[in-house]
């Protein structure tokens, strides 16, 4: 595996670079937490002026934080059914108007 030479090390995720969206900057950040790819946020290990710069590789999440984020998956889980339920429900309603006519 060949490693990227640059002038500055990435302040963002591998994850957002890739995707190419705006990373808050965090480890793990926003927008991996909310894919559930948490785990996986990691900024890219680049060579900065001849050294290795494995930016800050986040240590393994303690029990506290992958309880949160079990609780914060949950609860998005049960948001999006309900959410999806209501869609489904209004998508019928819509269904049955048109036979109507
Ligand atoms: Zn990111
Ligand atoms: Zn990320």
């Amino acid at each position: 595996m060949s490693m990227r030479r640059t002038q500055r090390a990435p302040q963002s995720c591998s994850n957002c670079t890739k995707r190419k969206v705006k990373c808050t900057k965090v480890l793990p950040c926003t927008e991996c937490l909310d894919r559930g790819l948490g785990s996986s946020c990691r900024r890219e290990a680049v060579v900065v002026k001849g050294r290795v710069v494995n930016n800050d590789t986040p240590t393994a999440p303690t029990k506290d934080e992958l309880q949160m984020e079990n609780v914060r998956l949950r609860n998005r889980i049960r948001e999006l059914e309900a959410r999806g339920g209501q869609e489904h429900q209004a998508e019928i309603g819509g269904t049955s108007l048109w036979r109507r006519q």
